[in-house]
């Protein structure tokens, strides 16, 4: 039987882009006779009852627009079956027969539980900055957020080659070093650590004052959130060496702001392939883009991937020292 009506939500942490998707699942969906209905603040929203109804002219002017017009969240409440069989309530008060989600690997758990355990065809688009799912070569937000990053860190390289100093800058990225790796390589930086790889400070104060002897007296190190706090690693570096150390957390400036062009084509080109396989019946799938080309993976395989470049990129940071 042909659906009338299809959910999207976005969850978990924000990121640019999301938009563009929202906007590319909406226009798609109408251009192929479906009604759509926004769920505000993820999964939360569906328990609450936060529907709003969505056309053409709700989604004018966001496809360049950081954040999420739908709002997002981190709903406890929908990992208890409780709050899941309060979901399905939902959805089936308002008749949404299937359901797009954009977010992060957490979010596909959700999705994939709404269309295993109760039925509802679910696709999951990956919405979230640290590129660490499967099935797709980047996700929407990575590559902003990226250049979000190295925009500030350029500013500090500035300050650090002029004031002869080290400077440690914590980036986001809690469980993946994908945001530290890439702006290490961009930025030219000296060391990086992330949460995937133990980190040896030994070796990095006796290269600092080696490169010292050597005059080399402005250092930039990227620490990703998750594997250590910039203000810790800029006191142990301090004392370790006695030399003068910075440090920065860039923070939530990292999520917002206009998404790439990149970010937006790949969230557009997204949409556009969950509601046709929407429209084909299909669910628990997550789709992505490999190598070029739209990919569909089961959304059980499409959670937490590790990067495939950690030691290649560690390898490099090392070389150009
Ligand atoms: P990000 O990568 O930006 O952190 P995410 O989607 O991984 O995004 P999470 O907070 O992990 O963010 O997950 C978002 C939401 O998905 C959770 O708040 C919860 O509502 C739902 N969720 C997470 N794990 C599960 C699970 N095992 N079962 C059902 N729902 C889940």
């Amino acid at each position: 039987m042909a659906i009338k009506k299809i959910g999207v939500l976005t969850s978990g942490g924000d990121g640019p882009g999301m938009n563009a998707a929202i906007r590319s699942v909406v226009r798609c969906s109408l251009s192929n006779g479906l009604e759509v209905s926004g769920i505000m603040r993820g999964y939360q929203g569906l328990i609450d009852e936060e529907i709003i109804r969505l056309n053409h002219r709700s989604v004018s002017n966001i496809i360049n627009r950081g954040g999420t017009i739908l709002k997002t969240a981190r709903s406890k409440e929908f990992k208890t079956e409780e709050g899941q069989k309060q979901a399905l309530a939902t959805l089936k008060k308002h008749s949404i027969e299937v359901l797009v989600v954009i977010g992060g690997d957490g979010s596909y758990r959700g999705a994939q539980e709404l269309s295993e355990k109760y039925n509802i065809p679910t696709i999951g688009l990956p919405g979230t900055i640290d590129n660490d799912l499967c099935g797709t070569d980047q996700t929407i937000g990575c590559n902003t957020a990226v250049n979000t990053a190295l925009e500030s860190i350029d500013k500090i390289r500035d300050t650090a080659h002029s004031m002869e100093r080290i400077f440690v800058i914590e980036v986001m990225g809690n469980h993946s070093g994908y945001i530290a790796l890439e702006v290490a390589v961009g930025a030219g930086a000296e060391d990086v650590i992330i949460p995937e790889r133990p980190f040896d400070y030994d070796l990095l104060c006796q290269n600092i004052l080696r490169g010292n002897k050597l005059g080399k007296i402005s250092w930039m190190i990227i620490v990703a959130e998750g594997a250590a706090k910039a203000y810790d690693v800029s006191d142990t570096i301090k004392k370790m060496t006695g030399l003068e150390t910075r440090f920065v957390v860039l923070g939530h400036v990292q999520r917002g702001g206009t998404p790439v062009s990149a970010d937006r084509i790949l969230a557009t080109r997204l949409g556009a392939q969950a509601v046709d396989l929407l429209m084909k019946g299909e669910s628990g799938k997550a789709v992505g883009v490999l190598q070029g080309e739209v990919n569909v993976v089961d959304l059980s395989r499409a959670c937490k991937r590790e990067n495939d470049h950690i030691d290649e990129y560690l390898e490099l940071i090392k070389l150009l020292r």
